[in-house]
Protein backbone atom coordinates (compact mmCIF):
# COMPACT_ATOMS: atom_id res chain seq x y z
CA UNK A 1 0.00 0.00 0.00
CA UNK A 2 2.05 2.90 -1.46
CA UNK A 3 -0.63 5.70 -2.54
CA UNK A 4 -1.82 6.97 0.43
CA UNK A 5 -4.90 8.94 0.35
CA UNK A 6 -4.85 8.70 -3.39
CA UNK A 7 -2.08 10.53 -3.97
CA UNK A 8 1.09 9.68 -5.96
CA UNK A 9 1.66 8.23 -9.03
CA UNK A 10 2.86 6.17 -11.27
CA UNK A 11 3.95 5.83 -14.96
CA UNK A 12 4.81 3.15 -17.50
CA UNK A 13 6.85 3.94 -20.71
CA UNK A 14 6.54 1.87 -23.84
CA UNK A 15 9.98 2.45 -25.31
CA UNK A 16 9.27 1.83 -29.05
CA UNK A 17 6.56 4.04 -29.31
CA UNK A 18 7.46 6.86 -26.91
CA UNK A 19 4.11 6.78 -25.32
CA UNK A 20 4.20 7.15 -21.63
CA UNK A 21 0.81 5.59 -19.71
CA UNK A 22 0.80 7.95 -16.42
CA UNK A 23 -2.23 7.55 -13.74
CA UNK A 24 -4.27 10.32 -13.92
CA UNK A 25 -4.99 13.28 -11.66
CA UNK A 26 -6.90 12.56 -8.70
CA UNK A 27 -7.73 8.65 -9.35
CA UNK A 28 -7.69 6.16 -6.13
CA UNK A 29 -4.75 4.32 -7.01
CA UNK A 30 -5.55 2.17 -4.55
CA UNK A 31 -8.01 0.49 -7.23
CA UNK A 32 -6.46 1.33 -10.76
CA UNK A 33 -7.71 -0.30 -13.87
CA UNK A 34 -6.68 1.00 -17.33
CA UNK A 35 -8.88 3.71 -17.88
CA UNK A 36 -7.01 5.62 -14.41
CA UNK A 37 -3.88 6.09 -17.45
CA UNK A 38 -3.62 8.33 -19.78
CA UNK A 39 -1.19 8.45 -22.25
CA UNK A 40 1.05 10.93 -23.22
CA UNK A 41 3.41 11.91 -26.04
CA UNK A 42 7.18 11.72 -24.21
CA UNK A 43 8.79 13.71 -27.36
CA UNK A 44 6.00 16.62 -27.10
CA UNK A 45 4.95 16.08 -23.45
CA UNK A 46 1.51 16.20 -24.98
CA UNK A 47 -1.92 13.38 -24.19
CA UNK A 48 -2.47 11.79 -26.63
CA UNK A 49 -6.22 11.54 -26.45
CA UNK A 50 -8.50 14.07 -24.71
CA UNK A 51 -10.53 12.01 -22.64
CA UNK A 52 -12.21 14.30 -21.13
CA UNK A 53 -12.77 13.74 -18.00
CA UNK A 54 -9.10 12.32 -17.19
CA UNK A 55 -6.55 15.03 -16.36
CA UNK A 56 -2.45 14.54 -16.48
CA UNK A 57 -1.07 14.21 -12.91
CA UNK A 58 0.33 17.65 -11.90
CA UNK A 59 3.68 15.95 -11.48
CA UNK A 60 3.51 14.46 -14.66
CA UNK A 61 6.78 16.51 -15.62
CA UNK A 62 8.93 15.18 -13.01
CA UNK A 63 7.85 11.27 -15.01
CA UNK A 64 8.79 13.24 -18.43
CA UNK A 65 12.11 15.04 -16.90
CA UNK A 66 13.56 11.04 -15.32
CA UNK A 67 12.53 9.13 -18.90
CA UNK A 68 14.71 11.56 -20.28
CA UNK A 69 17.13 11.11 -18.05
CA UNK A 70 17.54 7.71 -18.82
CA UNK A 71 16.70 6.42 -21.43
CA UNK A 72 17.25 2.80 -20.04
CA UNK A 73 14.59 3.25 -17.93
CA UNK A 74 10.48 2.24 -18.63
CA UNK A 75 8.70 2.80 -14.76
CA UNK A 76 8.74 5.24 -12.59
CA UNK A 77 6.53 5.59 -9.06
CA UNK A 78 6.25 8.46 -7.26
CA UNK A 79 4.73 8.08 -3.66
CA UNK A 80 4.29 10.28 -0.34
CA UNK A 81 5.08 8.26 2.79
CA UNK A 82 5.59 9.99 6.46
CA UNK A 83 9.61 8.91 6.72
CA UNK A 84 9.88 10.83 3.26
CA UNK A 85 8.50 13.74 5.31
CA UNK A 86 9.85 12.94 8.43
CA UNK A 87 13.28 14.16 7.29
CA UNK A 88 14.12 17.48 7.12
CA UNK A 89 17.07 18.87 5.07
CA UNK A 90 16.18 22.64 5.50
CA UNK A 91 15.83 23.22 1.62
CA UNK A 92 14.61 26.52 0.61
CA UNK A 93 13.91 28.40 -2.68
CA UNK A 94 17.29 29.99 -2.32
CA UNK A 95 18.96 26.96 -1.74
CA UNK A 96 16.88 24.30 -3.43
CA UNK A 97 19.25 20.85 -3.08
CA UNK A 98 21.27 19.18 -1.39
CA UNK A 99 22.67 15.21 -1.64
CA UNK A 100 22.16 13.31 1.29
CA UNK A 101 24.01 10.82 2.71
CA UNK A 102 22.60 7.51 3.30
CA UNK A 103 23.47 5.07 5.78
CA UNK A 104 25.63 1.98 5.16
CA UNK A 105 22.71 -0.56 5.49
CA UNK A 106 22.70 -4.06 4.16
CA UNK A 107 19.43 -2.99 2.14
CA UNK A 108 21.66 -0.87 -0.17
CA UNK A 109 22.21 -3.77 -2.01
CA UNK A 110 19.24 -3.57 -3.92
CA UNK A 111 20.46 -0.67 -5.83
CA UNK A 112 23.26 -3.08 -7.04
CA UNK A 113 26.04 -1.65 -4.59
CA UNK A 114 28.02 -4.44 -2.78
CA UNK A 115 30.84 -2.63 -1.71
CA UNK A 116 31.33 -2.86 2.04
CA UNK A 117 30.42 0.74 2.81
CA UNK A 118 29.27 2.17 -0.21
CA UNK A 119 28.57 5.49 1.56
CA UNK A 120 25.63 7.04 -1.03
CA UNK A 121 24.11 10.01 -1.35
CA UNK A 122 20.62 10.40 -2.73
CA UNK A 123 19.38 13.87 -4.66
CA UNK A 124 16.68 16.11 -2.43
CA UNK A 125 14.65 18.92 -3.56
CA UNK A 126 12.95 21.46 -1.91
CA UNK A 127 9.12 21.19 -2.70
CA UNK A 128 8.34 23.97 -5.31
CA UNK A 129 4.83 24.53 -5.49
CA UNK A 130 5.01 24.63 -8.89
CA UNK A 131 6.27 21.14 -9.69
CA UNK A 132 7.67 21.84 -12.96
CA UNK A 133 10.18 23.69 -10.86
CA UNK A 134 10.75 20.31 -9.35
CA UNK A 135 11.52 18.56 -12.48
CA UNK A 136 13.95 21.21 -13.71
CA UNK A 137 16.02 21.59 -9.99
CA UNK A 138 15.79 17.51 -10.31
CA UNK A 139 17.07 17.11 -14.03
CA UNK A 140 19.98 20.28 -13.60
CA UNK A 141 21.24 18.34 -10.17
CA UNK A 142 21.17 14.74 -12.14
CA UNK A 143 22.87 16.31 -15.02
CA UNK A 144 25.77 17.56 -12.29
CA UNK A 145 26.14 14.88 -10.52
CA UNK A 146 25.30 10.87 -11.34
CA UNK A 147 22.96 9.66 -9.18
CA UNK A 148 24.19 6.19 -7.83
CA UNK A 149 20.59 5.48 -6.22
CA UNK A 150 17.34 5.15 -8.24
CA UNK A 151 15.45 7.41 -6.63
CA UNK A 152 15.42 11.16 -5.33
CA UNK A 153 13.62 13.05 -2.97
CA UNK A 154 11.49 16.16 -2.73
CA UNK A 155 11.48 17.62 0.90
CA UNK A 156 8.21 17.34 3.36
CA UNK A 157 6.68 15.27 0.41
CA UNK A 158 7.99 11.96 -1.29
CA UNK A 159 10.24 9.64 -2.76
CA UNK A 160 10.21 9.03 -6.64
CA UNK A 161 11.76 5.96 -7.94
CA UNK A 162 12.71 4.60 -10.90
CA UNK A 163 13.72 1.10 -12.58
CA UNK A 164 13.95 -1.29 -15.80
CA UNK A 165 10.02 -1.90 -15.43
CA UNK A 166 7.59 -2.29 -12.62
CA UNK A 167 9.09 -4.86 -10.92
CA UNK A 168 12.36 -3.40 -11.00
CA UNK A 169 11.42 0.19 -9.91
CA UNK A 170 8.86 -0.64 -7.39
CA UNK A 171 12.04 -3.01 -5.95
CA UNK A 172 13.85 0.43 -5.49
CA UNK A 173 10.81 2.03 -4.10
CA UNK A 174 10.74 -0.56 -1.06
CA UNK A 175 14.69 -0.46 -0.85
CA UNK A 176 14.13 4.08 -0.74
CA UNK A 177 11.19 3.76 1.83
CA UNK A 178 13.34 1.22 4.00
CA UNK A 179 16.70 3.34 4.23
CA UNK A 180 14.50 6.41 4.76
CA UNK A 181 12.85 4.67 8.12
CA UNK A 182 16.10 3.91 9.40
CA UNK A 183 17.24 7.61 9.21
CA UNK A 184 14.15 8.15 11.07
CA UNK A 185 15.29 6.21 14.06
CA UNK A 186 18.31 7.62 13.62
CA UNK A 187 17.22 10.78 13.94
CA UNK A 188 15.33 10.40 17.08
CA UNK A 189 17.86 8.52 19.44
ZN1 LIG B 1 3.52 14.07 -4.97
Amino acid sequence: MWMFATAGNLSILDSPKGILHITASGRDKSKLTEHDFIQIELSSKNPLENTPNLKPSAETSIHTALYSLYPSISCVLHVHTPSSCALEFGLSRANPIQWIDLPNSEILKAFGDFTEEPNLKVLAVHNHGHVPDIASEMTHALENHQSKVPFFLIENHGITAWGQNVYDANKNLEAAEFVLQVMVARQKK
